[in-house]
Order: structure tokens, then sequence, then C-alpha cells
């Protein structure tokens, strides 16, 4: 089945014209499913990661609705809320409303913390269509009587796995019991846990389901590998990683992920010290020098950006065109998250894992969530077959790009805590 194209969507003449010189023709699978709903005034429960269209998604249909009904909006409310978990995602969003609808006459604001309060209680005075807000400091405004969630129309939550893992439960209910009751909900997230298919129950009305999953979206772009080695070795594998992005004719642009600030500060002055030009970014940092170092990544002055997580989440930088997980992360799902970096807006990406003895475990829980095995990559000096083979062992049929069986329990041989020591060709 072709898919309907944009122009046969019922959205208004500046909406259509934003996505002509946008040159987006026909919607993405999520935008195909969750506009139609939207514009019926629907419910959405969206399962989704970034990188499939999905603040477009739910973005131009508000922009949708707040150019056919305009209102001006009383003071320190706002007509649509937009929660998303951090600062760089809220960015993100804003940018996004901005882009979308620069031809429709529609006010938005940001509030988020890290920065100073004033600018924002200021823009908050007159009433805003559009506020884009971490729960943190959404919450401090409103306790200080500068924001008034009671004319919410419409009603975002961003990312809620990763809003749950950051702690911010007891804060989105908070929030949630402040909104009006007659209101459209959309409630996004990567995954759908139990905890998160409960608590939307709490948020939305009869909703519409929609689910993207990322195997037949961002992930199938990529190229994915995974390269067995011991701890010691990531160092110069980086290195020769590195060496050959630099030498790239395009998508220069490389992401770093370690799982702790401490080691992503670390490796970014040791990278720095060996010549390569890199930056950290992790939730240490103040937004100034995020900011910075995010802008001086995009130009390609940096063309190294070590990141934590929470930190790279809603990095949307066309131009990467490596992911390495240096350290592999301990929860699965921030596997597609972390790759999703990469192969951005229709472009190819490479993903390069590295899985030293005491991350097997992690690589499994990985495997499983993704429902493949990710193809091995050995050529290179430091690889342990050892590791590759015990790791094989545990796929069910043995060698890589076989898939591994789901829900049947995963995993047998090697499991269990038994430990051995690896020591490979070098
Ligand atoms: P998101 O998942 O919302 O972070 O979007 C991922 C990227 O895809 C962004 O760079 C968007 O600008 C781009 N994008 C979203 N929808 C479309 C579309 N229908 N056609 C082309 N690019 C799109």
């Amino acid at each position: 089945m072709t898919p309907t194209p944009f122009e046969a969507l019922p959205l208004a003449a500046p909406i259509q014209r934003v996505l002509r010189e946008l040159d987006y023709h026909t919607p993405s699978p999520i935008q195909a499913q969750a506009i139609p709903l939207l514009l019926q005034g629907r419910d959405l429960l969206g399962c989704a990661q970034t990188g499939t269209g999905k603040t477009a998604g739910f973005a131009l249909p508000i922009l949708q609705a707040l150019h056919e009904r305009p209102k001006q909006a009383r003071p320190k409310t706002c007509r649509t809320l937009v929660l998303a978990p951090t600062r760089e995602l809220a960015g993100q969003v804003g940018k996004s409303f901005n882009t979308y609808g620069q031809y429709v006459r529609f006010s938005q604001t940001l509030v988020y913390g890290g920065v100073g309060q004033v600018p924002q209680i200021n823009a908050m005075r007159r009433g805003v269509d559009v506020l884009v807000a971490t729960p943190g400091r959404l919450l401090d405004l409103i306790d200080q009587r500068h924001i008034d969630l009671s004319q919410v129309e419409f009603f975002v939550l961003d990312e809620v796995d990763r809003m749950l893992d950051m702690g911010f439960l007891r804060d989105v209910k908070r929030i949630v019991s402040m909104l009006p009751a007659k209101r459209q909900s959309l409630f996004f997230s990567a995954t759908l846990a139990p905890n998160i298919v409960e608590l939307a129950r709490t948020i939305l009305r009869e909703p519409a389901h929609v689910s993207i999953m990322p195997e037949t979206t961002t992930a199938e772009k990529i190229d994915q590998q995974v390269c067995f080695l011991a701890r010691d070795s990531k160092r110069p594998l980086l290195e020769q990683l590195l060496r050959a992005q630099a030498g790239a004719t395009h998508q220069k642009l490389t992401i770093v992920f370690s799982r702790t600030k401490h080691g992503a500060n670390k490796l970014a002055k040791s990278l720095c010290a060996s010549g390569f030009a890199a930056d950290a970014i992790h939730g240490n940092k103040s937004q100034a020098q995020r900011e910075k170092a995010l802008d001086r990544f995009k130009k390609g002055l940096t063309p190294v950006l070590v990141a934590t997580d929470v930190a790279a989440r809603g990095v949307d930088v066309k131009d990467v065109g490596l992911v390495v997980n240096y350290d592999l992360p301990n929860e699965p799902e921030a596997y597609v998250h972390r790759i999703g970096r990469t192969a951005r807006a229709g472009a190819e990406g490479r993903a390069v894992s590295f899985c030293s003895e005491e991350e097997l475990e992690f690589l499994r829980e990985i495997e499983k969530i993704i429902r493949m095995s990710i193809p091995r990559w050995d050529d290179h000096a430091w690889h342990i077959e050892a590791l590759a083979a015990h790791h094989a062992s545990w796929r069910p049929g043995g060698r890589s790009g076989s898939k591994p069986s789901h829900g049947g329990g995963g995993g047998n041989g090697g499991g269990g805590g038994q430990r051995r020591s690896f020591r490979g060709r070098r």
C-alpha cells in the first residue's frame, strides 16, 4: 500500500507550505497513523522512539488546532503542555514547533532547570499557546504561582520511559492532577513496560494505540556491529575508528557513549591529549556548557562527542555517521536510543559496540529486546575469539547473525554466574 502523501491529509495551508519547504512528502509510519487520529481529537498511546518522526506526529495536529481555533491564552496559562524528560529534548521539541509552525500564529516558551527562572516567568506572564517543560522546573514555577495549568487543552508526555527512569513519576502524577479533565492527551514511550501502561491508563481516555517497532524504522538503516575485546583494548580500537572517521568524506561526526559522567570526562580528555578534537556532555555540565559543546559538535569543530545516555537524549544531528558504545548500557532500551543518534533523517549510519567479558550479560539483554544478533566485527587487532565464541554459544543456533529465540526465558549456557576468563588473540 502506498502511503498517503502529506498533501492528501486535511492539514491547513500554512502547515502544508512548511512541509513542502522542508521537503517532507510522505508521512513516516508513526505520522501516518497518529496524525488522522489526533486530528479527530482522540487520545493517543504511542510506542515509538526518537528518529521515527514522532515530534511532527504530535506537533502538526496541535499546530493545526491552534491555527483553526486561535485564542489569546490567559495570563500564566498554556493551551498546550509538552512534558519532556531533559532540557535537550525540551529544546528539540521547542525547535520543532518553531519550524513546523513558522507560518502559524502561535506563541511558545520553554521551561527547564539549570538556568535562571526570571526570563521563563516573564515569558509565561501573558500566557502562551505552547509550553514545553521539564517536570522539576515546571513544578517549581507552579508552586510559586507563576504557571497555572487549568487551561491546558493538549497535553503531551514525551519519552515517558525515560521520564520514569529519571525518577519523575511523582512529579508527573502531580502535574497530571492539576490538568483539567477536558483535554486531549498524547503519551509517547519507547517501551511499554507494565508500569508505563499503568500510568497511561490513569492519564488517557479511550486512547488509540500506535506502535512503531524499532526494527522497521531507524534501526534497519544502521549498520550495527559488536567487537569482543578486553577492557583495556577499547581505547586503541576507538582511536582506530576515530582515525577512519576523520578521513571520511561525509558524516564525519561520532558520538561515543560512556556509562558514567566521570568516564565520559576522562575519555574526552585523554582523546584530546592524543590529538582528537573531542568534548564531553553529561548531566553535571551546565546548560550553557552543553549547548556550546553541542553547537561546536554540529559545526564539526569538535567532531567527537563523548556522552552519557541522559545527555544524548534528543541530540538530533544529521551528520553523525558513527556511534560507538564504548561501554554497553546496562539497560537494554538505552542501546536502541543510543544507536538512533545516527541514521537521522534518512541518512545511513554505523553503530559499533565494544563488549568486554564483564559486559556479555548486557549484550544478551540488548539482543533480546532488539530481536536480532548484532553481527560481530572481528577484523581488528584486539579481537578475542574465545569471548565471541562464548557469546555465540548462548545464541540459539550458534553463530552471529542468527536470531535468538524470544520469550523462552532467554539464554542458556554461560549464564547463571558461570565466569571464565578470556585471553584471546592479541
Ligand atoms: P523525530 O523522531 O521527531 O526526532 O524526527 C526525526 C527526524 O526526521 C527529524 O530530523 C525530522 O526533521 C525528520 N522528519 C520527521 N518527519 C519527516 C518526514 N515525514 N519526512 C522527512 N523527514 C522527516
